[in-house]
């Protein structure tokens, strides 16, 4: 079974200096405001709402700890951005939280970051590697909802993404993803287990052409 199946909520955090002491090791999530991230984590960790709490009232510009197995790792689902309605709370968000967290946790091992297979790398993706590149940390890009793209679309989408990523990110890859099909969980859970020092036992896709790449 996979190393991620055992997650369960751990703490939301509003203010860095509440950061939780426990975890050895973290994994950040990111993205854009609907570019389906809860539903990747809630994918990942076979879990159908786990991801979910974060976007409960109060929780949405909080950064959201999970514990993987015995507490030492935990995934961190940060808060979305890009949310039309409020551009200066997400700018409050980004400059007082997602920031600093992505500049200066000792224990983030690297990053998934989510974007719409459709519509990559939008500016707020961008100032989000802005922020992130500089510390020299793992990339993993998870283009989601590949399920809408046709092959050929998804190919190209994969290869333009990783040509653009070469020149913004240098320790960066990028795969396929689908929560609604569950297609590329098998490479993004290989890539975190790497990152959290958790070896990924499971095999249960067979490996995909063209799935994974970078
Ligand atoms: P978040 O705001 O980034 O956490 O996004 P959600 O996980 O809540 O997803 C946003 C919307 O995209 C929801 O309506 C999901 O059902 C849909 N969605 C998420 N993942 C997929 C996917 O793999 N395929 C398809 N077709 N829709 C998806």
């Amino acid at each position: 079974m996979s190393f991620l199946r055992q997650t369960s909520f751990l703490t939301t955090v509003a203010d860095l200096r509440q950061l939780p002491a426990d975890c050895d090791r973290e994994v950040a999530f990111a993205g854009r405001s609907n570019a389906g991230k809860s539903s990747a984590i809630n994918t990942l960790v076979g879990h159908t709402r786990l991801a979910f709490v974060s976007k409960t009232p109060g929780r949405t510009q909080h950064l959201n700890f999970f514990a993987v197995g015995d507490g030492r790792c935990c995934l961190v689902d940060l808060p979305g951005y890009g949310y039309a309605k409020a551009p200066e709370v997400v700018r409050n968000t980004f400059a007082a939280l997602i920031g600093p967290y992505l500049q200066r946790r000792r224990q983030l091992a690297g990053l998934i970051l989510i974007m719409d297979s459709r519509h990559p790398l939008t500016p707020l993706d961008r100032q989000l590697l802005d922020w992130f590149s500089p510390t020299g940390r793992p990339l993993h890009v998870l283009l989601s909802k590949a399920d809408k793209l046709t092959r050929q679309a998804q190919a190209k989408t994969l290869r333009e993404v990783r040509a653009a990523l070469a020149d913004l990110s240098p320790e960066s890859s990028v795969q396929l993803f689908s929560s609604l099909k569950k297609t590329g969980v098998e490479a993004a859970s290989e890539v975190i287990g790497r990152w959290l020092g958790v070896a990924e036992v499971e095999k249960r896709e067979p490996p995909v052409k063209g799935m994974t790449g970078g």
